[in-house]
């Protein structure tokens, strides 16, 4: 460390947050007491998504729902209309059930400790942190990518992630103040977004340049070293656009567990490891015997742990069994990205 005492490290970040935080929907100001649902709601959308994606999301569920009470008694395809394109869908299952579940056992008033917030459905160790700070001023940790690259750069630590992982969250522990600690998470993670970003950290500008190791020995742009990435693997399967001469299309909904457990779908095969299997594989599993047109391209959806690439086959059906929901109406229904993918798809491509 440089020549000002460590000590001195969160009050200069708390000074640099009052002058440059960020204007968040989700985030009181000026003294204001936050509102536990607004935090909690936030916080789940943020998981393994980024702020600019969830800001839309979060002003309409709060017009929607503006208080957990309204949430709880909303049924669950409502939420999981509303949270489609949001992605990591049982995040939308869980936050209705665990809306209900503070409903039921806690009076409608969320738990303040970072344990028994951590017992609530959908809340993990990160997001149990985050609430019990922002919300009621525990002073805990808060570590995600952001803090894992501002500790390694400020420590100068060399060891790759994930394996350094473990030691800079206890030296982010290390650091939290016993007052304003909501505030200083809060500044944490916006020095991470604005300032101490992945490439070209803009050093001029953060306030703890003088301690920072990396940049004392020009490395900021270096760290965190990371260990190689396991090759991300591929999935392949065939999805079936059945529509009937009323515009109507098939739909179905997936198992409740599960990748977009509970989310709805047109029909399609079973998503299989590996490349493309061979025609007649994929109308084995067609919900129809009838003439399935093979469209040209096809749809390639990014998930966490595998891409899947989906050949697309449309027909004209005469069908009454199943749910069959007019083509203008799918916006409301909790499609997730991947099968709004394959309704533009079809709608670009297939020549009735
Ligand atoms: Fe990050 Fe640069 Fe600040 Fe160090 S000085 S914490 S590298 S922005």
């Amino acid at each position: 460390m440089g020549a000002s005492k460590p000590s001195n490290l969160p009050q200069r970040l708390l000074k640099w947050y009052d002058a440059h935080a960020r204007d968040l929907p989700w985030r009181s100001r000026g003294g204001e007491i936050p509102d536990p649902y607004a935090v909690w709601l936030s916080e789940v959308m943020l998981q393994q998504t980024r702020v600019a994606t969830v800001e839309p999301y979060y002003r309409k569920f709060l017009k929607r729902w503006p208080s957990l009470e309204s949430l709880a008694n909303a049924p669950l395809d409502d939420v999981l209309a509303m949270w489609a394109g949001l992605g990591y869908y049982t995040r939308a299952r869980k936050l209705h059930e665990c809306a209900r579940e503070v409903r039921e056992n806690h009076g409608g008033e969320f738990p303040r400790t970072y344990k028994e917030l951590l017992a609530l459905p959908g809340i993990g160790p990160y997001s149990a942190a985050a609430i019990s700070t922002i919300a009621f001023g525990a002073r805990e940790s808060v570590v995600d990518g952001n803090v894992l690259r501002v500790m390694a750069r400020l420590h100068g630590i060399q060891t790759p992630l994930p394996k350094a992982n473990k030691k800079l969250g206890e030296l982010a522990a290390l650091m939290v103040p016993s007052r304003r600690a909501g505030d200083y998470a809060q500044a944490l993670m916006d020095l991470g977004a604005t300032v101490c970003v992945p490439r070209k950290p803009g050093c001029s500008a953060c306030p703890w340049k003088r301690d920072c190791i990396a940049f004392a020995k020009g490395e900021a742009n270096l760290l965190p070293k990371r260990s190689a990435k396991p090759v991300r693997a591929i999935r392949s399967g065939a999805v079936f656009w059945a529509q009937r001469r009323d515009g109507s299309v098939l739909l179905r909904r997936r198992e409740a567990r599960g990748l977009l457990g509970g989310m709805m779908e047109f029909p399609g095969s079973e998503w299989r490891l590996g490349e493309q299997a061979r025609e007649e594989d994929w109308l084995a599993e067609a919900p129809f015997r009838v003439r399935w047109q093979r469209l040209a391209g096809e749809v390639s959806h990014g998930f966490t742990h595998f891409r899947l690439r989906l050949v697309v086959y449309a027909a004209i059906v005469s069908a009454r069994r199943g749910r069959w929901v007019d083509v203008d109406a799918l916006e409301a229904e909790a499609l997730p990205s991947v099968m709004r993918k394959v309704a533009r798809h079809v709608e670009r491509n297939w020549n009735r």
